[in-house]
């Protein structure tokens, strides 16, 4: 079953979550999404990459909104065996002292054009461990420390085992955020230098060896938004596979889960922090290549981590799945090959306005069919659609377009507007679950004047369906907290313009008036709608090509640049080939 891809070295890429497909609830948000894009490049360019995460059996959740906009979640499990093959290797990782054995289950990325990519999926739900032990593949970014740093350790720990017995060759390990950072700890396990040749002072582990094995892609802007656990906490769960802060017996190397005997106590704290196990410092410290995801969060990243050089390979998203059924037919008739080299969608301005416009309508017809059937709500084809979706959390402020409910009133009387919602905030985020219930107030507020609609549930289906129907594309985050941002990217395969605030990838994609525009504050928001953009969209003199035009700057400008063909190859030409 394997045979295919273990012939060549090739590249492991780990991350807590990843969009799959839609019938598989194993991401939260961007992050996921973007692993799904990387991998789904993969298959296309033929990239060896093997992804490796969790099997979250659990899922993440299922969003419901109840009458007063609160949000309900509903448990969002799935069944594997639907999906994915088992495979019968099976690895030991020590928690507390005892194994918890990790098995896999095999998914295949089937790309369009041809390619195939491995997805392990690590799953600890099995007979031979205890009914704790079961349940930490199960719920993805659910429980306390404890479970998260379990469900970290068969991530880190667990994969590269199980990728050693499946007979992978690996010639370079990425993590996608710092979650697998301990993957590093394992592979200086590996690499320690045998105990009789170490002379004091000298180094225990090969660290070299293990940088130049290991790549790290950095999302979180801010320090508190990273991963840190107490070593009490890291001490309890590692046991004796971690030594050197008390006596206790330490297991021989070679019981289940010691192959390679334990850390040092010394060198994890040097490795990841003497106060606490930070998953972003042990990543930077094992890793000889560290990206951020977008220029301008590479530079407020170095900032961070001083003495580290982080480079930005900014983001993109993959092309295919990103564009709506009538943009791809319109490209496919019209520039060949745009999957493969989306680069060619420059030459979009060969295309006819009135196709443009009539992919565009396709793709707003069938979200104003879905809003329809979701909410009851009635859109008006004929007049524009503003869309904000995204993880519903405070930084993302998505409050600030209803900053002024009358000065709102006012735009729309003279341009009709409608907006479209949709989020879900993560269970332990209270201030995103009000900011859900306060956007489905300022909803009633603006009855009778603005149409809003909150479409629960956003997965990609939804946001594919968001990304093309919108006829503008909303982001107002607070810089410099938005490591990137991909929605607009989407949209942007779907000629659909951002109006957003200048942070993430949009200091690079903004080009004033050819690819959306800049706002900066409430004001300028409801300056630039007022002044600029619903006038061009409701410019009519010469059959819209004002619009038209503006549409396919964003495609030729905008899909052609920040999609995940170009960025995977330079993951592969700058990160991976060194
Ligand atoms: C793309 C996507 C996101 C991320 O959107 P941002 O603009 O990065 O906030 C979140 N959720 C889903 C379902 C997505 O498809």
């Amino acid at each position: 079953m394997l045979d295919e891809f273990v012939s060549l070295p090739c590249v492991a890429y780990f991350s807590m979550e990843i969009a799959l497909r839609n019938e598989i609830p194993t991401y939260a948000g961007g992050l996921g999404v973007l692993a799904g894009d990387t991998l789904r490049s993969a298959a296309d360019l033929r990239l060896p990459l093997v992804g490796v995460t969790l099997v979250s059996r659990a899922g993440y959740f299922r969003q419901e909104i109840g009458a007063d906009g609160q949000q309900i979640e509903r448990e969002a499990t799935w069944d594997p065996s639907r999906w994915a093959q088992p495979l019968d290797a099976k690895v030991a990782v020590r928690i507390e002292d005892r194994p918890v054995w990790v098995n896999a289950w095999l998914y295949v990325i089937e790309s369009r054009l041809g390619g195939r990519a491995p997805v392990l999926l690590l799953d600890t739900d099995l007979p031979e461990n205890r009914a704790e032990d079961r349940d930490i593949t199960h719920h993805l970014y659910g429980g306390d420390d404890a479970y998260r740093l379990k469900q970290e350790m068969v991530l880190g720990f667990g994969g590269v085992r199980i990728l050693r017995a499946l007979g992978f060759e690996i010639s370079a390990y990425h993590m996608n955020e710092g979650h697998s950072a301990l993957l590093g700890v394992e592979l200086m396990r590996r690499f320690a230098y045998p105990a009789d040749d170490v002379r004091p002072g000298e180094a225990l582990y090969d660290l070299p060896r293990v940088r130049d094995l290991c790549r790290f892609t950095t999302h979180t802007p801010v320090e508190a938004g990273h991963d840190r656990f107490p070593y009490e906490l890291v001490k309890r769960l590692f046991a004796s596979s971690v030594y050197g802060y008390n006596n206790h017996e330490v297991p021989r190397a070679g019981e289940p889960g010691m192959e390679h005997g334990p850390i040092e106590f010394g060198t994890l704290t040097e490795l990841a922090g003497a106060d606490s196990l930070n998953m972003t410092r042990l990543a930077l410290s094992v890793s000889d290549f560290v990206n951020g995801v977008a220029k301008r969060h590479a530079e407020v990243s170095a900032k961070m981590y001083p003495g580290y050089q982080v480079r930005a390979i900014t983001n993109g998203v993959h092309p295919i799945t990103w564009s709506a059924q009538s943009f791809r037919e319109l490209y496919d008739r019209w520039i060949p090959g745009w999957c493969h080299e989306p680069e060619l969608l420059a030459r979009v301005h060969g295309i006819a306005d009135a196709d443009i416009l009539a992919a565009h309508t396709k793709a707003k017809d069938a979200l104003i069919a879905k809003v329809q059937a979701r909410t009851g709500t009635a859109l008006d084809p004929q007049a524009a659609i503003l869309c904000f979706a995204r993880r519903m959390t405070a930084y993302k402020r998505p409050e600030m377009l209803f900053t002024d409910i009358e000065r709102l009133k006012a735009i729309a009387r003279q341009h009709p507007l409608q907006i479209v919602l949709a989020g879900k905030a993560h269970p332990h985020d209270e201030e995103g679950k009000r900011l859900i219930a306060r956007l489905h107030a300022h909803a009633r507020e603006l009855a009778g004047s603005v149409a809003v609609a909150y479409l629960p549930e956003h997965d990609l289906d939804l946001a594919l369906l968001l990304v093309s129907g919108a006829d503008v594309w909303l982001n107002t985050p607070l810089p410099p907290l938005e490591a990137s941002g991909t929605s607009g990217m989407k949209a942007a395969f779907n000629g659909v313009p951002s109006l957003s605030v200048l942070d993430g990838w949009w200091v690079e994609g903004c080009i004033e008036g050819v690819t959306g525009w800049a706002a900066s504050d409430a004001e300028s928001l409801y300056e630039k709608l007022e002044r600029i953009v619903l006038p061009l969209y409701y410019e009519t003199a010469d059959g819209r090509h004002g619009w038209a035009r503006l549409m396919k700057s964003v495609i030729g400008t905008n899909a052609a640049y920040f999609n995940s063909q170009r960025m995977m190859r330079r993951y592969a030409t700058e990160a991976y080939l060194r």
